[in-house]
């Protein structure tokens, strides 16, 4: 289940180049994409997806070709896009139906059996009977989730799922995305590290269309061991901390002064704590560095 991306190029017509020989591996399990807005994660998403060409590059899912072989690779596919849109006035169980049908679930009792069970795993089927244009943001991407699993996917990819979510929402849809993503190979995408910590057992940071960065968050975060400072300073110092060392971050406090968070092989001078490692200090250094 390893879906191999290699020197993955898109430009588009405006001359934007989204995908700039991307290259990545992702194995079974959930695998974070994490990047700031207009790195190329939805380009990338949805070429995996094959719903658009890229301009050179290759990518497999397992013995699949994807770029000369869609179809096959559809068959093993669940994607939840960003955006997606509903019927209104069909309640969440007649939607499934649909849907199962057109992935080729031609047997009634059959798609009967798998809409109650994608219902279950998503924590939707007392809301069978309601209609999904009237769900919150966390139950619409939550029924994303139960219309991705109707063909028993082996590739998973999502999107940007979390974008829009409350705490509680978003906490909840990505338990289900811990569980779903357990059996097949995940892909994540997001500009939340929040969403990859504790939840990827692989990532990798793209910027400009590139990876800058892949490997396991703990390893990550292991390498920058006593390499991550910390000062408090006031709002006038910032300028100056960023001309004469490598600022990862500021935070403001609530009484006014800023917290920076500084990278160092060696304890930088006066002032500075070593501090643990952050995943957000990880994607701050990647991009930094990049
Ligand atoms: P992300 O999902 O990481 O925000 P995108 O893949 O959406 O990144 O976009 C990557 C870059 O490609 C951005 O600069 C964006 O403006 C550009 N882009 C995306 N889609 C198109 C398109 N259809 N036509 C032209 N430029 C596009």
């Amino acid at each position: 289940m390893t879906l191999r991306i290699s020197k993955l190029t898109k430009v588009y017509d405006n001359g934007v180049k989204a995908l700039d020989e991307l290259t990545l591996e992702a194995g079974p399990g959930l695998f974070g994409l994490l990047g700031p807005n207009g790195a190329g994660k939805s380009t990338l998403m949805r070429t995996i997806a094959t719903l658009q060409q890229p301009g050179s590059g290759g990518i497999t899912f397992e013995d699949i070709d994807v770029l000369k072989d869609p179809k096959r690779l559809r068959q093993a596919l669940g994607y939840l896009p960003q955006e997606f849109g509903v019927y209104p006035g069909v309640s969440a169980e007649r939607l499934l139906d649909y849907l199962a049908r057109l992935k080729g679930v031609a047997d009634r009792k059959e798609r009967k059996r798998l809409v109650e069970q994608v219902l279950d795993i998503t924590n939707l089927y007392e809301l069978r009977k309601a209609e999904v244009h009237r769900f919150s943001g966390g139950m619409k991407q939550r029924f994303g989730i139960a219309q991705l699993l109707l063909n028993n996917p082996r590739l998973i990819i999502v999107d940007e799922p979390t974008a829009g979510l409350d705490p509680a929402e978003r906490k909840r849809f990505l338990n289900l995305l811990r569980e779903v993503g357990t059996q097949c190979t995940a892909i994540l995408s997001t500009h939340l590290v929040d969403d990859v910590r504790g939840l990827c057992n692989e990532m990798a940071i793209i910027h400009n269309g590139r990876v800058v960065k892949q490997g396991r968050p703990a390893e990550a975060l292991r390498e920058l061991n006593g390499k991550a400072w910390s000062r408090t300073i006031a709002r006038e110092q910032l300028q100056g901390l960023e001309s004469n060392y490598f600022v990862l971050s500021a935070h403001y406090r609530p009484d006014g002064e800023i917290e920076a968070r500084v990278y160092a092989s060696e304890q930088p001078g006066p002032g500075f704590e070593a501090t643990e490692p952050l995943l957000e200090d990880v994607y701050f250094l990647a991009l930094r560095s990049a």
